[in-house]
């Protein structure tokens, strides 16, 4: 009988165990596999992504380069999960997944029609992004930013403009506006990934009213729940030419378990549907009944997002304080559950040398190379992240060339299978 844990699987039988905590139970159920099963099995999984074989991280690695959220899903949405799941036979008939629609237009003040449900929300963005821009309509990004936006452009082959940051690390909306005056799509992240930094609402409002017509701006809110800032869904309430996505991968811990939402007028969120055709990207994209009964949840346990936002903030702040009171150079104003640290070479290398200290950090990009983006995790982990930290920066640049050595699997938010 075939089970979780065959062929694809690329977690290792303790991995896992340390992972769900597992007791006896659970251990006396678990296939006993081979150290050669799970590479293969690892191997496997990297080349279904098109990504080619990967030796697999240690178990013991602390991860902080992917922005997940360590506390993974509330208690509140494992409960969920756990009532739901006898029904899982069956497909949503009780109403799950239009429950959480519902739930979220409630809370956004939102007419029917304005929410659509998907796993994650990597996947409404290709759609919100390529529905919009082509060969003869460009898509704006700001620099840095998350690469979702760059790598829609290519596929579609629309002409790209990536706009620097201003010096406060907000997105320069004027000069976003006139890098491509009949762009198709602006794309704005707020809080933007890598730098966590907050771009004023002001200023997204005064793109959305002086875009070209019939251009939209895209604004993902992935990180929204991290900050204090407003978010700009009122301006899709209002009917204006906005897409916004969320996830929730991010505050909600659920990053593994996949579930998202785009928000948009109803004629923005019909176009998603144009991009393939004759296939309904809705079905081929549905919501497992558990993601959703655990997002259900989640939005509706009080506590779950000033409490995580808490939790996240102090731990950043006190992370921040002891680089800075170091001397080390930090990008300020984070808002998120990463930041950005000048490591004074190029941030591959100090990527390798983290990892030679059990610490997978982020990556870097190549408008600041020598920066590279931490995801605040844990105490106990960030404790071990500044001892690492500390003793990496010792090391003088050029001791360690990434491209010298052959890289370590480090994994990255752009890995999802
Ligand atoms: N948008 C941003 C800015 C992100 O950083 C990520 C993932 O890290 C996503 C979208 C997509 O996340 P998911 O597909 O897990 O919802």
């Amino acid at each position: 009988m075939s089970s979780i844990f065959d062929v694809s699987s690329a977690v290792s039988r303790r991995n896992f165990m340390r992972l769900f905590g597992a007791g006896a139970a659970a251990a006396a159920t678990l296939p006993n596999f081979s150290q050669t099963a799970f590479a293969q099995a690892a191997g496997q999984a990297a080349g279904r992504r098109g990504m080619g074989e990967r030796p697999m991280m240690d178990k013991d690695v602390i991860v902080i380069s992917s922005n997940e959220n360590p506390l993974g899903p509330a208690p509140s949405a494992l409960a969920a999960v756990a009532q739901a799941g006898p029904t899982g036979g069956r497909y949503d008939k009780y109403g799950v997944g239009p429950g959480v629609v519902k739930t979220l237009s409630e809370q956004f003040g939102l007419k029917p029609g304005y929410v659509q449900l998907y796993p994650g929300s990597g996947g409404p963005l290709d759609m919100a992004l390529m529905s919009n821009i082509g060969p003869g309509k460009g898509l704006v990004t700001a620099d840095p930013s998350y690469e979702q936006g760059s790598r829609a452009a290519m596929k579609v082959k629309a002409p790209l403009k990536q706009v620097p940051l201003n010096a406060k690390y907000e997105h320069d909306v004027k000069a976003m506006l006139a890098a491509d005056p009949n762009a198709g799509a602006f794309y704005i992240v707020n809080p933007n990934n890598p730098t966590g930094t907050m771009t004023p609402k002001e200023d997204i409002i005064w793109l959305i009213n002086n875009k070209p017509k019939g251009s939209v701006v895209i604004v993902d809110e992935a990180y929204h729940h991290f900050s204090t800032h407003e978010s700009i869904i009122d301006q899709v309430a209002a009917d204006k030419d906005v897409i916004v996505l969320r996830t929730f991968s991010k505050i909600y811990g659920m990053a593994g378990v996949r579930a998202g939402f785009a928000i948009a007028r109803p004629d923005l969120l019909e176009k998603f549907e144009t991009l393939s055709g004759n296939v309904s990207l809705r079905n081929t994209a549905s919501v497992s009944l558990l993601a959703a009964a655990a997002a259900g949840a989640s939005l509706r346990d009080p506590e779950l997002v000033p409490l995580r936002r808490k939790i996240n903030t102090d731990i950043r702040e006190a992370t921040l304080e002891f680089l800075d009171k170091k001397g080390y150079k930090i990008v300020p104003g984070s808002q998120a559950n990463m930041f950005m640290v000048d490591v004074k070479r190029p941030g591959k290398d100090f990527q390798q040398l983290m990892m030679k200290e059990k610490i997978a950090i982020g990556r870097t990009w190549s408008a600041m190379p020598t920066y590279v983006r931490v995801t605040v995790g844990t105490k106990e982990e960030m404790d071990k992240f500044q001892t690492a930290f500390v003793k990496c920066m010792d090391v003088p640049p050029g001791a360690v060339n990434a491209s010298l050595h052959s890289e370590l699997y480090i994994p990255s938010e752009l890995h999802r299978a």
